[in-house]
């Protein structure tokens, strides 16, 4: 019988982070032009982790030099040698699984139970998924012509470092395209790790080459003349200034923006399974979650004993270190960020909601905020309109389905919208009904890479994910 207690649990996994990271351009780690480096740290400790490269636009020039180097024979490769290629990164993002999940963890603040178990498992099957369509696209869409767009510049954010990067990477690679993907300056470790995993697996040098750095680092790559598309996940407000930079450049476009997500419970829903939905809906990854739950409707007539219950689950909670594996609710992400979200709870009590935190103890040190959950709150609010990203949940009531979906669709966002009944007809009434790009139905936060997802309104546009997903990065009959 094996000996399990040499098995080592995945929080205990020792990661190597080199103390000073380059770029990744043209399949090598390069030192910067700009001769800066950024430090990265963890937010549960406040301690530097390592130090990270500030691309300037020189290094910006010579990444979209070398994905453009790339491009073609990338593109014409036999699409099966490509998909080879993309299959064997993802098996080796199994391999490396445990360790990719603790950088993530390091890096920003996240559970490690949600890293191991939700969000590394995803990526590898996002390189799964893709490898599959790469030799496949012609059934994707019968009888066009398909090309690849070109070369692409993506920015991502720091809430789901490595999923993101792959939400990006892994259905751009599929259909033949390059890469300059920028991550966010606070979590670049894991999109680095990810690096040296495409190097390992062969990936051709040139065709995803990696660049770190802040703000000024994504607005170089995104106004750079020698991209053919911009794929952008992030907040509404810098999304609405990629939109301007890109107008009548003829550079095609994906934007995947904030939200403030309804998720609506009906008196005859299942309601243990329901609050479960309400907690993973706004207290998974701290709340910071685009698509996070963050305005609870509930019908009046259960509003009373459903909030007693959801308040008693979150007592439950465990609030703190997230590298240990019992931990719910790990930090928040950064200073600036836990700033901000102290700045809603502080306005949400000023405008006359009532607040309710749980009451869990906090360490002394890192960026940490107790799941709270106001009540009395108006629709005029602020915390009932603007995205706050974080474990700050909203609630409201209703009377009649009209009331819910009248009261849900009056946001300036689209992403998502939950709804419990264990009434089919209901159910899908509501869906259709709903101006959310996704909705689930008696569960949330549900991720596929067979499911498209993304939103309308401010909450931007184009799909990650599904047939849909492919059709961002294929030049379909020339267009
Ligand atoms: P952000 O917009 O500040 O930053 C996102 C990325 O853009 C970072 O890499 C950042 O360095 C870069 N950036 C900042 N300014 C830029 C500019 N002017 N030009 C080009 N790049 C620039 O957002 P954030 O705080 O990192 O992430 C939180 C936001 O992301 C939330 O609003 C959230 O809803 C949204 N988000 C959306 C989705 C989705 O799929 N819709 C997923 C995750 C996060």
């Amino acid at each position: 019988m094996p000996d399990f207690a040499y098995a080592p649990a995945p929080e205990t996994v020792p990661v190597e982070i080199s103390p000073r990271n380059g770029l990744f351009i043209g399949g090598q780690f390069v030192a910067p032009k700009s001769s800066k480096y950024r430090v990265t740290t963890n937010p549960a400790t406040e301690q530097p982790l390592a130090e990270v490269a500030e691309a300037n636009a020189k290094d910006v020039d010579l990444a979209v030099a070398s994905a453009r180097k790339a491009l073609k024979p990338w593109a014409k490769m036999k699409a099966s040698e490509r998909a080879k290629i993309l299959f064997r990164i993802a098996r080796r993002i199994q391999e490396r699984a445990r360790e990719l999940a603790v950088l993530e963890t390091l890096d920003s603040g996240k559970p490690i139970k949600e890293s191991r178990d939700d969000d590394v498992p995803l990526v590898a099957h996002h390189f799964f998924h893709h490898a599959g369509w790469c030799d496949k696209l012609a059934y994707a869409f019968p009888g066009a012509t398909l090309e690849p767009v070109g070369v692409c510049g993506q920015v991502i954010p720091w809430n789901f470092p490595l999923l993101m990067a792959a939400w990006k990477i892994a259905p751009a690679l599929a259909c033949g395209n390059t890469v300059v993907l920028k991550p966010a300056e606070t979590t670049p470790l894991t999109a680095l790790r990810l690096a040296e995993i495409f190097a390992e697996c062969e990936l051709p040098p040139g065709v995803v080459n990696i660049i770190t750095g802040g703000p000024d680092a994504g607005k170089a790559l995104v106004a750079h003349g020698g991209l053919d598309k911009v794929a952008f996940t992030g907040s509404t407000e810098v999304g609405k200034a990629i939109a301007a930079t890109l107008a009548g450049t003829g550079r095609k476009l994906t934007l995947e923006l904030g939200g403030k997500s309804p998720h609506i419970i009906f008196a005859d829903a299942a309601i243990d399974q329901a609050i479960e939905g309400v907690v993973s809906g706004i207290w998974f990854n701290q709340g910071e979650v685009c698509c996070a739950g963050s305005r609870l409707f509930v019908e009046e007539r259960i509003l009373g004993t459903f909030i007693e219950r959801l308040k008693s689950r979150m007592q439950t909670l465990r609030v703190g270190d997230p590298m240990d594996k019992n931990t719910d609710v790990g930090a928040i992400n950064s200073k600036e960020q836990l700033e901000r979200i102290q700045h809603y709870i502080n306005l949400g009590a000023s405008e006359g909601a009532t607040r309710f935190e749980c009451s869990t103890p906090l360490p002394s040190k890192g960026y940490f905020c107790r799941p709270c959950l106001f009540t009395d709150v108006q629709p005029s609010h602020t915390i009932a309109r603007e995205e706050i990203f974080g474990p700050v949940l909203s609630v409201m009531s209703f009377r009649t389905p009209e009331e819910a979906i009248q009261r849900a669709n009056n946001t300036n966002y689209g992403l998502s919208a939950g709804v419990w009944t264990e009434k089919g007809a209901k159910a899908l009434e509501m869906a259709s009904r709903l101006k959310a790009g996704v909705v689930w139905l008696n569960t949330f936060n549900r991720f596929d890479p067979s499911a498209p997802f993304g939103g309308y309104r401010e909450s931007g546009f184009g799909r990650e994910g599904g047939r849909q997903g492919l059709r961002a990065y294929l030049k379909v009959d020339g267009r």
